[in-house]
């Protein structure tokens, strides 16, 4: 057993972003600046998208993202048990009513042919969620999408940098602006993903979606500060909606540019890591390893090991506390919507109206996986895994 705790998810900082955000400390500019409007060029480059706007976190992005899009009270948004709390809440905060769908059995991601039978006349829009860094079935959501003119809003805050079908999401999703389909893609920066600003998001999309995002990101006004205070401003502005107030600021963004280019790398990292997990649970009948269809290429934000509980002796919550006592973190991704007081009393959940969701949750356990996992730390937790799967396997 390992001497010293494995954390889950630790940040990959270095000096380069040490040395940046010192360097923003030093100017006169400290909030959303010169840096942040570099850092949305450099983030809309990296991934193809037309326009990029920074703001405080993924779950900000979506909030814009659904006022951009208009969705609002006595509107139906159709998105998946299978994710964090606010990709619901910010549907909540619109006024409109989430409207969750089950998930498919391999991927977890939201199952296209329930999306279908869930759109009424109410639907806006589709708020699918790339679990675990691997794109939901976009071709299919599309083709709802465009059938009964929803919007999309792409949850990516697991998906940077993901493909499918060789584009990245993030990049434009409709190519041949077939109205009025609108898209939109929401990406964190929180302290656990892929990249990190400590909190941040960005969204992408088309330019003329992506300049009313922008108002709705700062108080409706159209100047920003920026525009307002620096040599080239003016004081005036104007404001032209109630929008929120979550820009990024310069310090955030600093971190931002310096993890952007080491993002590349970073994937190189999860991938070798990804591989010998593959390799070493693969073998076990006791646990299924998480799939990666043959279209796309998983950001891999989380590596998600499904328990055999039916040859095991023990349960996930138990798993979880053998692993930490073994000293490796672990966690569990998600607990579904539909089980949380909220969402269960207000809608009237019951655990099994999306049994795929709540029975793969049952016996869900992600391993740590960021590109700091040194060679031993991974095998330390191969063999803490296998070792319980040989301890804990049935007669
Ligand atoms: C982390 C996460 C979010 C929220 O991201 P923030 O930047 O913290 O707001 C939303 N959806 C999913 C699936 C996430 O994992």
């Amino acid at each position: 057993m390992r001497a010293d705790f494995l954390p889950f998810s630790p940040p990959s900082i270095g000096e380069e972003e040490i040395e940046e955000v010192i360097d923003t400390l030093r100017s006169d500019w400290i909030t959303t600046g010169p840096k942040v409007k570099r850092f949305e060029q450099e983030f809309a480059n990296f991934l193809g998208a037309p326009t990029a706007l920074a703001v405080n976190s993924a779950t900000s992005a979506m909030r814009v993202g659904l006022a951009t899009l208009g969705v609002g009270a006595g509107d139906e948004v159709i998105t998946t048990p299978m994710t964090f709390c606010s990709t619901a809440h910010v549907i909540e905060h619109a006024g409109a009513r989430p409207v969750l769908v089950d998930v498919r059995p391999d991927t977890l991601t939201i199952d296209p042919a329930l999306v279908e039978r869930a759109v009424t006349a109410r639907t806006k829009a589709l708020l699918p969620v790339h679990l675990y860094g691997h794109p939901c079935d976009m071709a299919a959501l599309l083709d709802i999408a465009r059938r009964h003119n929803l919007h999309i809003l792409e949850d990516a805050a697991h998906a940077l940098p993901a493909r499918y079908g060789g584009r990245l999401i993030g990049s434009p999703v409709v190519t041949d602006h077939q109205l009025p389909v609108k898209t939109l893609t929401a990406f964190s920066f929180y302290a656990t993903k892929n990249m990190t600003t400590a909190e941040g998001g960005m969204l992408t999309g088309d330019p003329d979606l992506i300049e009313q995002a922008r108002l709705w990101a700062l108080h409706g006004m159209s100047h920003d500060a920026y525009k307002r205070y620096s040599a080239e401003g003016s004081w005036c502005y104007e404001v032209v909606l109630p929008g929120y107030k979550c820009n990024m600021a310069d310090i955030e963004a600093s971190l931002g540019l310096q993890q952007l280019k080491k993002l590349p790398g970073f994937q190189t990292r999860r991938r070798e890591i990804v591989a010998r997990y593959h390799a070493a649970f693969g073998a076990l009948p006791e646990v299924e390893t998480p799939t990666e269809h043959a279209e796309v290429e998983s950001a891999w934000q989380l590596y998600s090991l499904r328990l055999n509980l039916n040859r095991l002796t023990i349960h996930r919550a138990q798993f979880i506390e053998e692993l930490k006592a073994l000293n490796i973190g672990a966690s569990v991704h998600f607990i579904p919507i539909h089980l949380h007081p909220y969402y269960a009393n207000k809608y009237g959940y019951q655990p099994d109206d999306f049994p795929v969701a709540y029975r793969e949750y049952m016996r869900l356990v992600s391993l740590p996986l960021h590109p700091r996992l040194s060679d031993q730390d991974v095998t330390d937790v191969i063999e803490a895994v296998t070792g319980l799967v040989e301890k804990y396997r049935k007669g």
